[in-house]
């Protein structure tokens, strides 16, 4: 890799420039053109079919534009395997009549942080990545492969080829301009997480999409996979995605100041921010269908897993879905973290539903519950029920359920890219669904 190419320089000394946009279900998809085409792109965007965003052909949006937004153009810091140059981009979509594409995940975003910019509200997002790095993948066979080193929780590990892996990545995305703000060892063998600095809505999720693949290609570079699955290991802790989120005034009526903190609260918690922890707990259900939008989420989601289960909040315990981040004496710091997200979530989708809750929660004034500080799976079903704690859902069918009957959720996402969410994953399911395992060959063949 070059130290000597600033992040964020125009595309004239690259040879290729990568358009990137994401589908529905996430996946970073990308039309390569010689840096010669570049202008020529950058100011006419190119034409796309609508097939490849929303995962089926439907002549109505088959017409669509891609337009770089050059403000995310980056060097990518490692050439290819013949030594040419790269740079990537992040595109929206626009329609046939040159508006935003209203399913493109950029678009839903950018308007759910306009209707928060519209209340004077700027929000914060950082992500906390984990993955496991595993050797002798076979994708062939289904086998997710074997954990890369021995190590656990924090551990100064010895294995230094799973450890170079995360200098790599870790390189390479500060040489993209983002601020590495650390890595470590997570609790299970193989497993890591890194953290790059909280930024606004849009970049945050777009630089995810950015790390999750530079991830899977420095991963590769040592024959290793970079697995953001939520459970590749069945015996082995799942990937979370730990998602941060706090709002500033945007100036105008409410300050510059941080809105989730009051300092004469006990515990620095404005109103405003009871209320809108008080909207995810309510809209909860339904932002698990983005948090945790495949089948295999779902295996993550389990009681004694280092999950949550339940929809609940907490100061301290980190057993429940909802948690206050931050030092009450640093009130910029201080923040919402959802604990149950996984990395398969699309991020982009996932923060505009959080943003519609928590206006949701401000509008309706909503009452926050008691917090949590047990272990929710340690409570009896009757204390859950008395403390008005649900379970969140278990299946990703529950999940979807939920998101088509929540108003606000789903119509932050708009009826177009909610119905290929939920399309989607649907189809995963029913796959799925199909498939005898040999688990159910073992418990039920002899013996039913
Ligand atoms: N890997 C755990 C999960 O899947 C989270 C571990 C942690 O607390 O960072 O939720
Ligand atoms: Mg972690």
């Amino acid at each position: 890799m070059s130290r000597s190419t600033p992040p964020n320089e125009q595309a004239e000394d690259v040879d290729f420039v990568q358009l990137l946009f994401t589908d529905v279900a996430g996946r970073l998809k990308t039309l390569e053109v010689p840096s010669a085409r570049w202008a020529e792109v950058r100011d006419d965007g190119w034409t796309l079919d609508g097939a490849v965003l929303l995962g089926y052909g439907d002549p109505e949006h088959s017409d669509l534009r891609l337009m770089p937004d050059p403000s995310t153009f980056v060097h990518r810091p490692w050439s290819t395997p013949s030594g040419r140059t790269v740079g990537m981009v992040f595109c929206d979509v626009l329609d046939s009549a040159g508006r935003p594409f209203a399913a493109d995940p950029r678009a839903v975003l950018r308007r759910a942080v306009e209707a928060s910019e519209a209340r004077g509200q700027r929000p914060v997002f950082g992500v906390e990545a984990e993955f496991y790095l595993l050797r002798d993948t076979d994708t062939g066979t289904g086998a997710a492969g074997h954990p890369a080193d021995g190590a656990g929780y924090w551990d100064l590990s010895v294995d230094e080829q799973a450890d170079e892996v995360c200098r790599d990545i870790a390189e390479a995305l500060e040489l993209m301009g983002l601020t590495v703000d650390g890595h470590h060892h997570e609790v299970c063998s193989g497993q890591r997480e890194l953290v790059f600095r909280h930024g606004d809505a849009l970049a945050t999720a777009d630089r995810l999409l950015l790390l999750k693949h530079t991830a899977r290609v420095m991963a590769r570079r040592r024959n290793m996979s970079a697995v953001f699955m939520p459970k590749p290991l069945a015996h082995l802790y799942g990937n979370a995605l730990h998602v941060h989120v706090s709002l500033d005034g945007t100036g105008t009526d409410t300050g510059t100041g941080p809105l989730f903190h009051d300092a004469a609260d006990p515990h620095g918690m404005s109103e405003l921010f009871r209320h809108s922890l008080a909207g995810v707990l309510d809209h909860a259900p339904a932002l698990t269908a983005l948090g945790n939008p495949t089948v295999n989420s779902y295996k993550r989601l389990v009681p004694a897993s280092g999950t949550p289960v339940h929809a609940s909040w907490a100061r301290h315990n980190r057993s429940t879905a909802f948690k206050v981040a931050g030092d009450t004496a640093a009130p910029r710091s201080l923040r919402l973290e959802m604990r149950s997200p996984d990395p398969a979530a699309h991020p982009h989708l996932l923060f505009a539903g959080v943003l519609a809750a928590l206006a949701d929660g401000q509008d309706r004034a909503l009452k926050l519950p008691e917090a949590c500080e047990e272990a929710a799976d340690a409570l009896a079903a009757g204390d859950l029920a008395a403390r008005g704690i649900a379970e969140l859902p278990t299946d990703l069918p529950s999940a979807l359920r939920a998101l088509e009957q929540d108003a606000v959720v789903h119509g932050a996402l708009g009826e177009l890219a909610a119905g290929a969410v939920v399309r989607n994953s649907r189809s995963d399911w029913a796959a799925w669904h199909r498939i005898v395992t040999p688990w159910e060959i073992g418990r039920y063949a002899q013996t039913v």
